[in-house]
């Protein structure tokens, strides 16, 4: 019998960058910094799981 972790379902948490209000798609467990695509904040940095979110989180995206 097989056992597998599912902890690595994808998702991906809608956010709001609070300097240009651009609204983007963050991988939830970005392994990298993710900035913003618009002004260049910092919207995500990686913490080895789940990414620590420094934008407004709009909502959750399986
Ligand atoms: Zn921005």
């Amino acid at each position: 019998m097989v056992r597998q972790s599912r902890e690595n379902r994808s998702k991906f948490v809608r956010v709001k960058c609070p300097d240009c209000e651009n609204e983007q798609l963050v991988f939830e467990k970005a392994s990298t910094v993710v900035d913003c695509v618009v002004c260049g904040k910092v919207l995500a940095e990686p913490t080895g799981g789940k990414a620590s979110i420094k934008a407004e989180v709009l909502a959750a995206v399986e």
